[in-house]
């Protein structure tokens, strides 16, 4: 599927964001396909849950969009904090779809975060809204992209060309173990996996991961026994098929 980028041909006036916001949702409705199933569109979601804005009409999975004429490789400002964790927690966070158009409104970028992503290590408290705000106290998150593995950033479109419908499916497909992991458990695995994939080798040592043992330690001030943890998401890793072991202290990243 050849996807076109052109985000509304017309749109020569400086347009604020919610112009942003229509033309991107329109597009996605217009363009996009499910990444998790064979059908080839996503329907704006009729509930009334604010964080939703698109379902699958034949899977049912749910994606949340977020447009943006810059985005920071590190972070993105999300919504409110404590709702997130609580979706966290409870396992209702939506996959994240992160847009970016050009100056020209056509769509540069867009990333698919499948929901199994998003740990509390990847949520980050913001200030609380000060006195003079309408919403004071109010406390919003960033989502820390940098602590999402690589296999957590699917690209549907890279600099302004559509990837390959198939490869995008079987990426998402190929992550969709994390799923069956209860949300407690999964936090570790992705922090794991993103540490793996920081090592940027496909061959490592348990030992080149004990060298990074204080990093999960900061991600993780509760939990005192941090290597036997890594040894066992390590093993979790392997039963969802992405990584294996070879034998005397090392693994490969699956393919
Ligand atoms: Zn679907």
């Amino acid at each position: 599927m050849n996807l076109r980028c052109s985000i509304e041909l017309a749109a020569r006036y400086k347009a604020g964001s919610q112009i942003a916001r229509v033309l991107s949702e329109d597009w996605c409705s217009r363009e996009l396909y499910c990444p998790a199933c064979d059908s080839n569109r996503i329907s704006r979601s009729r509930t009334n849950t604010p964080a939703i804005d698109f379902t699958c009409p034949k899977c049912e999975e749910s994606f949340q969009l977020k447009s943006l004429r810059n985005w920071n490789p590190n972070k993105v400002v999300d919504a409110g904090y404590s709702a997130m964790i609580r979706a966290i927690r409870s396992d209702t966070a939506p996959n994240l779809l992160l847009l970016q158009y050009t100056s020209e409104w056509c769509v540069e970028n867009v990333l698919l975060i499948p929901r199994v992503f998003f740990t509390e290590s990847t949520i980050e408290k913001r200030k609380p809204l000060n006195s003079t705000a309408r919403r004071a106290g109010w406390i919003g998150c960033n989502i820390l992209l940098s602590g999402i593995p690589a296999d957590g950033k699917i690209g549907i479109v890279s600099c302004g060309v559509s990837e390959p419908t198939g490869r995008v499916r079987s990426e998402f497909e190929r992550v969709n173990g994390l799923a069956e992991l209860p949300p407690t458990l999964r936090g570790w695995t992705v922090d794991v996996l993103n540490v793996i994939r920081r090592l940027g080798k496909r061959r490592f040592s348990l030992r080149e991961l004990y060298q990074m043992e204080t990093e999960l330690q900061l991600l993780h001030p509760n939990n005192r026994n941090t290597r036997p943890k890594i040894r066992q998401q390590l093993q979790v890793l392997r039963d969802i098929g992405l990584i294996n072991f070879e034998g005397r202290g090392y693994y490969t990243l699956e393919a």
